[in-house]
């Protein structure tokens, strides 16, 4: 008898013990009966002598294997444990994040076939020069019906080769077939002496561990650095994992690499059926695939031979999940290099100030591109405008209106970046002062006008917009604040003639969507850009000579200790849209506080100058990346229970604290939205300047994990290094 040590989906710590009668390899999904439904877990380890703690005629056997080999190598499964022991996460919840879902439903780990033709009989004599040239392309090569078309090959040549023989047609979903044997460089730049010397120290390091932090402003030439590594990478016949931050993925993008490389690649993000995610996946781990491009999921991707890991952006947001298992895409990166042996390069221009500490202690080597690559890139300027004291319409003063006319009139197009969507942030009834909240959230219901419906921003519901004020019945609601559909109709309206579009989550719903207006604004359809975040990242906009941060002071006041190193890092990005090619840009920030010490700094010195006061604030407040912390999230429908369970957990805490002083343990806060999507929130902020003393304070609080189905529907969620702590 087997004994299998299995991770079922969504337990909390525990592996389960089955029974079989034949082996069934570590890393391979089995069916399982567990409670009384019937489940896909995953064999995290077998043994052939019996378990201690449970009774033999206890155990359960297997209902079935799916995998007949693993379909998980030892560097996933090892990934997969460092996680969940880092996070104090049950395997089981990452075993569920760690697959496509197809998978997860059992789906086989087996590609779709792939049709391809392939030379059966190199003697074949052709009877012409299409037959010749179909020959010689199939000789080096299995060619699919698309490669067929793209190399401009004759189709009946290849039908005439197959009816006499001379060709076959295989499944290259299993064939052996050399992904690199086409490989091209085309359209390689001669480095600059900065990327020149980034780039050797990158190609110091292949075939081992060693973690880069290229720091380089925008234009720099990061990108092309990446793609020289990454040559040297494919060169010797290991693949490379490209991350890049959700919104950045654009087909561009991918197209980018493609034409450079010739070989095949994939991407992996949210818009992809499950299909297509499974089959990315399955390419990347038979080494099919050369190149995965992908957000922040993709770190979980196997590979046969990674070669190296790029995280672009390295400082976004997106890399870290922000439910479930509350993991850090980045960080995993860096361990994902290690276990594969390989060189793992972030990049920024405005890099995290914890990838700037690990840079500081020598843990990462710090590289630096300095100027702009391009020779004839302009300068960029800023001007501040006091707010105080002036009118505004839409939220943008007279003077900003003039300076973006002035722009559209030579020829420019302009950028206005809010990082608020819909078109009014507020609606309050004038009679009786009643502001319209969201009924599972404590949050005020943002009006939208295209549709006329008041939607929250944080639970996803929608309504429509009343005629009159649901606590007094006055005809009397009016609009206040305002997002980036008012800020469009004014423009419209102030600045006719110029074209607009507008990027957020409500225009910008597809990739599709995304890439046509990208497309648009670059042969100079469009004038006016007005968005969100999107706007923010990766693209490159060369006709856009003034940029307009309309509403900069929340991020100024705010209680979070990052508030301002995102503030620093999104000026900084967007300043980097504008000023590229040959003209030179201008970046306008309003503000109420024009004198905040914070805003000068980043403005005047710079985000270097910037982190460095930044980093020596927080060395002298014990704050990360000085101290480490964790974050408990307590969650409930009840808030009572959800009180009590957040101080009992803290009680608990504490006492397990009396053999680690120096971990500091604040007592329950609520979260700045206590109510949000129905439940009710409580944090608990743990901190320690040591990470193992912080850690060995949890472990006080696992039988409340175990025990949640008990504890009246209250959750309590682990957040190791949080990157949000006030909700
Ligand atoms: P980043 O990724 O740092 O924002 P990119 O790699 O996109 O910068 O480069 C910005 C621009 O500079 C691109 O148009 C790129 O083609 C160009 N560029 C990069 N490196 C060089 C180089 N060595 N010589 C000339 N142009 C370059
Ligand atoms: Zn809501």
């Amino acid at each position: 008898m087997i004994y299998l040590q299995v991770a079922v989906p969504k337990t909390l710590f525990n592996l389960y013990t089955y029974k079989s009668d034949f082996p069934v390899p570590t890393g391979c999904r089995v069916n399982i009966s567990f409670g009384r439904t019937s489940i896909i877990g995953v064999v995290m380890g077998t043994s052939e002598s019996p378990p201690l703690d449970c009774p033999l005629e206890k155990l359960k056997p297997i209902s079935g294997v799916i995998d007949e080999k693993p379909y998980w190598n030892d560097q996933t499964l090892e990934l997969i444990k460092f996680i969940a022991r880092y996070q104090h996460a049950g395997i089981g919840a990452i075993i569920d994040l760690a697959q496509p879902v197809a998978l997860r439903k059992g789906a086989p780990a087996t590609p779709r076939p792939v049709t391809a033709y392939r030379l059966a009989d190199p003697s074949f004599t052709p009877a012409n020069k299409q037959q010749q040239d179909l020959i010689t392309a199939l000789r080096n090569q299995p060619l699919t019906p698309q490669e067929i078309r793209g190399l401009n090959l004759s189709q009946s040549a290849l039908t005439t080769l197959l009816r006499k023989g001379a060709a076959e047609r295989i499944d290259l979903s299993t064939a052996e077939r050399d992904i690199y044997a086409d490989l091209t460089f085309t359209g390689k730049l001669t480095l600059n002496p900065e990327q020149q010397e980034a780039l050797e120290a990158i190609r110091g390091s292949m075939d081992q561990f060693q973690v880069f932090l290229l720091e380089g402003v925008t234009g720099s030439g990061k990108t092309e650095v990446y793609m020289q590594a990454i040559e040297e990478v494919l060169r010797r016949r290991k693949q490379a994992l490209v991350m890049i931050p959700e919104i950045g993925l654009t087909p561009q993008n991918i197209a980018r690499f493609h034409h450079r490389f010739n070989v095949p690649m994939a991407a992996m993000h949210s818009a992809l059926t499950d299909r297509e995610r499974l089959d990315s996946y399955l390419g990347c781990r038979d080494g099919r695939i050369g190149i995965l491009i992908g957000t922040r999921s993709s770190v979980f991707t196997p590979f046969t031979d990674l070669g190296i890991i790029i995280v672009d952006e390295e400082h976004d947001p997106s890399y870290k999940q922000q439910d479930t298992c509350r993991y850090n895409a980045r960080d995993l990166a860096v361990y994902k290099g290690k276990l594969a042996g390989c060189p793992v390069i972030l990049g920024s221009a405005t890099p995290s100030l914890e990838s700037l500490q690990n840079a500081a202690s020598g843990r990462y080597r710090h590289l630096h591109l300095s100027s702009r690559a391009c020779v004839n890139a302009g300068a960029v300027e800023t001007e501040i405008i006091d707010l105080k004291g002036l009118e505004l319409n839409s939220g943008i003063c007279a003077h900003l209106l003039e300076e973006m006319k002035e722009e559209l009139s030579k020829g420019n197009q302009v950028l206005v970046f809010l990082n608020r969507r819909g078109y009014a942030s507020q609606v309050i009834c004038s009679s009786c002062g009643h502001v319209l909240q969201c009924c599972n959230c404590d949050s005020y219901l943002t009006f939208h006008k295209y549709n006329g419906t008041l939607n929250c921003h944080h639970c996803e519901a929608v309504t429509p917009m009343p005629q009159t004020c649901p606590a007094c019945g006055a005809q009397t609601l009016v609009i206040q604040g305002n997002g980036t559909e008012q800020v469009e109709e004014y423009l419209q309206q102030a600045l006719p003639g110029y074209p607009t579009i507008r990027f957020d989550r409500d225009t910008m719903n597809s990739p599709g969507k995304l890439r046509d207006a990208l497309e648009g604004v670059l042969n100079n359809h469009y004038r006016i850009l007005i968005g969100t975040q999107i706007l923010a990242k990766g693209h490159h906009f060369p006709n856009v000579t003034l940029i307009a941060l309309l509403n900069i002071d929340g991020a100024l006041f705010s209680n979070d200790f990052r508030a301002t190193e995102r503030l620093a890092q999104l000026y900084t990005q967007v300043a980097g849209r504008t000023g590229r090619e040959e003209k030179s840009g201008r970046v306008v920030l309003q503000t109420y506080a024009p004198a905040n010490i914070v805003l000068q700094t980043i403005v005047t010195d710079g985000y270097g100058i910037f982190a460095e006061n930044c980093m020596a604030e927080r060395r002298y407040l014990d704050l990360p990346p000085f101290s480490h912390q964790i974050l408990l999230r307590i969650e409930g429908t009840e808030r009572e229970r959800v009180h009590s369970s957040s101080h009992e957990i803290y009680q608990r805490l504490q006492k397990a604290r009396e053999s680690f002083p120096d971990v500091e343990i604040s007592p329950p806060y609520q979260a700045l939205m206590e109510k949000k999507q129905g439940k009710y929130h409580m944090l608990i902020m743990i901190q320690a300047l040591n990470r193992t003393s912080l850690r060995k304070v949890l472990p006080a609080i696992d039988s409340f994990l175990e025990d949640r189905k008990n504890s009246g529907g209250t959750s309590c969620y682990i957040d190791v290094d949080p990157t949000e702590i006030l909700q």
